[in-house]
């Protein structure tokens, strides 16, 4: 067993829309590669610093990730499961005696990012009319102009006409 244990500029394109590791950032690897009957599995964990914005405020995040990783790389990929399309996909192969840990760090990372990363879990967000910061605002609302309420507005006013006239 070999301990692989580096940091290596992260690769660009790592994330996405809205949260990532910037491309050259700092990837921490605390690896282990094991030879095994087949292969060589690769398992422990990267840290990653990530950069992004916040879905509901749109305010700077900056953050860490720890990733777990455990994959095997084949000797032979192409002698697994031949009939398998799917899944040979998502196999990975030791090449020329080396493995590319890339791809499978970005399958393990990419895919954990949240789509709609938060600054704080009870992040209020903007108002979603005039966009103003909500938890600066305490209270702030608007006044409802939706038509549907002054219709019915206008129905009790039509109901209270009828009963002044039945009397
Ligand atoms: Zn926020
Ligand atoms: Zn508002």
């Amino acid at each position: 067993m070999r301990t692989w244990q580096e940091t290596v500029p992260t690769p660009s394109k790592f994330g996405n829309a809205l949260i990532g590791a910037p491309e050259g950032s700092d990837m921490g690897c605390d690896l282990r590669l094991e030879s095994v009957h087949d292969g060589i599995l690769v398992s422990g964990d990267v840290t990653i610093s990530l950069e992004g914005q916040c879905s509901r405020c749109l305010d700077p995040i900056t953050d860490q990730m720890v990733v777990e990783v455990q994959e095997l790389f084949l000797f032979d990929a192409s002698s697994e499961n031949p009939e398998e399309d799917d899944e040979a996909d998502e196999m990975y192969e030791v090449q020329d005696d080396t493995i590319d840990l890339e791809p499978m760090l970005r399958d393990a990372a990419i895919t954990k990012l949240p789509f709609q990363p938060v600054c704080r879990e009870d992040c209020e967000g903007l108002c979603a009319q005039c966009g103003v910061r909500l938890e600066e605002n305490p209270g702030h609302h608007h006044e409802v102009l939706d038509p549907r309420w002054s219709a019915l507005e206008g129905l009790f006013g039509a109901d209270d006409d009828t009963t002044r006239e039945e009397r």
